[in-house]
């Protein structure tokens, strides 16, 4: 089996809070976000054996206690399931980053027991099909072939498939200005995971979108949100939700 690879960091703190990590990115997205930041891994493609990934997570194993699978989109690939499967092997916990895009390969981890904890993308409220859209690149990218109300659909099984499983669950929202991160966008998406989401230790992270290495050209001259403006954001979303966080380049992962 091959896996369109894009690398490993083999000691990340950053990509599961209070953890040491090997982080594996997988090439390849079904979305075309205008402010992806991976973009270079979306278009070409680079296989590499099973075997090989595995060497990689296996020489990072004795010094780290996770390893998170992102991307690009690590559910976009078959090889996701043997490669957690041997994550489990050397006792590591498996975290998985998904824009949440492919709602039965996140059922199948799980019913496998092969994921400790999601880290999954809500990128507009999943209520408004047409806002999902544009956030992720629908109509301007021939890529993105699925309707925005199949990928609206399509998050929404997927946070349904995670919050209905034992792991972890956090969802996360890059604010980008003038293109998602409005007060009410936030109050929405907010308002949305509280009315959708039982479990009530998820944890709401709002990320600061650094505009200047956006895929689309036109986005990398608008300023970012500033941390003032993303603590506000956080304000507004802690109306809905008890565990919110803001990440800035500032300071960080900060508790609202
Ligand atoms: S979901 Fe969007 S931001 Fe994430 S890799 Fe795909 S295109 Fe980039």
């Amino acid at each position: 089996m091959k896996v369109n690879y894009a690398g490993t960091v083999s000691l990340s703190t950053l990509d599961w809070r209070g953890k040491t990590a090997v982080t594996v990115f997988f090439r390849g997205c079904p979305l075309r976000c205008p402010y992806c930041q991976n973009h270079s891994y979306l278009e070409e493609p680079d296989l590499k054996e099973l075997g090989f990934v595995q060497e990689q997570i296996k020489k990072s194993g004795s010094f780290v206690s996770v390893v998170v699978f992102s991307g690009g989109e690590p559910l976009m690939q078959a090889a996701i399931v043997p490669l957690a499967e041997f994550a489990k092997g050397l006792g590591l916990s498996v975290g998985i980053h998904s824009n949440g895009y492919y709602p039965e390969r996140a059922a199948e981890l799980v019913e496998k027991g092969l994921v400790d904890k999601f880290f999954i993308d809500v990128k507009a409220p999943p209520n408004d099909p047409e806002l999902y859209g544009k956030v992720v690149g629908w109509g301007e990218y021939e890529a993105v072939r699925k309707s925005p109300e199949e990928i609206a659909a399509a998050v929404a099984k997927t946070i349904e498939v995670a919050d209905s499983s034992a792991s972890g669950l956090e969802l996360r929202t890059t604010l980008i200005r003038d293109l998602i991160g409005s007060k009410e966008e936030v109050a929405r998406i907010a308002a949305w995971i509280s009315e959708n989401v039982k479990n009530r230790e998820v944890s709401y992270v709002l990320q600061q979108g650094i505009s200047e290495h956006s895929m689309q050209e036109k986005l990398r001259k608008i300023p970012f949100l500033n941390r003032e403006e993303m603590l506000e954001l956080g304000k507004v979303a802690k109306q809905f939700l008890e565990n919110v966080r803001i990440r800035t380049t500032e300071e960080g992962e900060e508790k609202v």
